[in-house]
């Protein structure tokens, strides 16, 4: 403690040591989850917009510490970074999501999110290989999600990385577009399949001038260059018309679904089954 700062260091510095205390906790408790298959994969659908018929889910991380108790990913996921642990993370919710799509008897996509860190890694087209061979499924069901920001910081590394994955016939979308710094020449360089236009926008979309043409021009700018584009966080019917009449692809929010675990979803992986 710095004797010089008065009070006001003074606090801050106990608030650092225990910021920093309890990242400590956090990330062995994450370890211990994961070795003890602790962690959950909640599922929410992507839905066609016409239709709302579900197409594919998008995996999200769920952990429920005995001690801590319930911790959202935007917290864990972070410290998960900063620590390394999320390689082995990622590579837990990866093989969880493959071996779970693979058993259904319905072919849905299956949507898995990547880490920056993780698209720093060159063995990561391998790693994504193994874990599809290993699980049986075929590797167009697959889509993995990635974000502009974590592409930037290595762009040549990140573009060699995705080529690889997608070499495998695995496809790759642009998770939170139009919240990056430079979205579009990000879109021009990597080989992505589809565009997740971001909640942000789509929260604003109603009565939002800004916003309505932003995603009027993100839809536009994806058909034109021949991508598919889906909105995420749609809620009321207001935003759900919208997409429809702007011919957005595809939507996925609360009004069609929520992450649940799998087994609420039952029906809808096995269709036509009794059990
Ligand atoms: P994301 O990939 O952008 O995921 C969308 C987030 O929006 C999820 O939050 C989802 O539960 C939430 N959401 C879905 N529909 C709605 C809606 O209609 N309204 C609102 N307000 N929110 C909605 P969640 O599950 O808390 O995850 C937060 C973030 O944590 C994710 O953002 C992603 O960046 C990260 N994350 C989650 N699971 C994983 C994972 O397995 N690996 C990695 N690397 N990141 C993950
Ligand atoms: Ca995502
Ligand atoms: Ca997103
Ligand atoms: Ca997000």
């Amino acid at each position: 403690v710095k004797q010089s700062g008065g009070n006001d260091t003074v606090f801050y510095s106990s608030e650092m040591d225990e910021e920093y205390r309890f990242k400590r906790q956090l990330s062995s408790n994450l370890r211990q989850a994961m070795e003890n298959d602790t962690l959950e994969v909640h599922y929410q659908p992507q839905c066609h917009a016409d239709s709302h018929e579900i197409m594919a889910f998008e995996a999200l991380l769920r952990w429920n510490d005995p001690q801590m108790g319930n911790i959202p990913p935007s917290r864990f996921i972070p410290v998960a970074e900063e620590t390394g642990l999320i390689n082995q993370v990622g590579e837990w919710v990866l093989r969880k999501a493959c071996q779970e799509a693979a058993s259904w008897r319905k072919p849905l996509g299956i949507g898995v999110n990547l880490s920056a860190v993780q698209l720093q890694d060159l063995e990561l087209p391998n790693l994504v290989r193994r874990i599809v061979e290993q699980s049986g499924l075929e590797p167009k069901r697959l889509e993995l999600e990635v974000t502009e920001t974590a592409l930037i910081h290595n762009p040549a590394r990140s573009m060699k990385i995705l080529s690889d994955i997608k070499k495998l016939g695995v496809r790759i979308a642009m998770d939170d577009f139009g919240t990056g710094y430079s979205s579009l020449a990000t879109l021009q360089n990597f080989p992505v399949d589809r565009i997740k236009i971001d909640q942000s926008f789509i929260a604003k979309l109603i009565g939002n001038d800004q916003a309505v043409a932003i995603v009027r021009a993100v839809i536009n700018l994806s058909h034109d260059l021949n991508l598919s584009v889906i909105a995420e966080g749609v809620e009321t019917d207001d935003q759900a018309r919208f997409l429809t009449d702007n011919d957005c692809n595809e939507v996925q929010g609360y009004k069609y679904g929520y992450p649940r675990p799998i087994n609420e979803y039952w029906h809808v992986v096995h269709p036509n089954s009794n059990d």
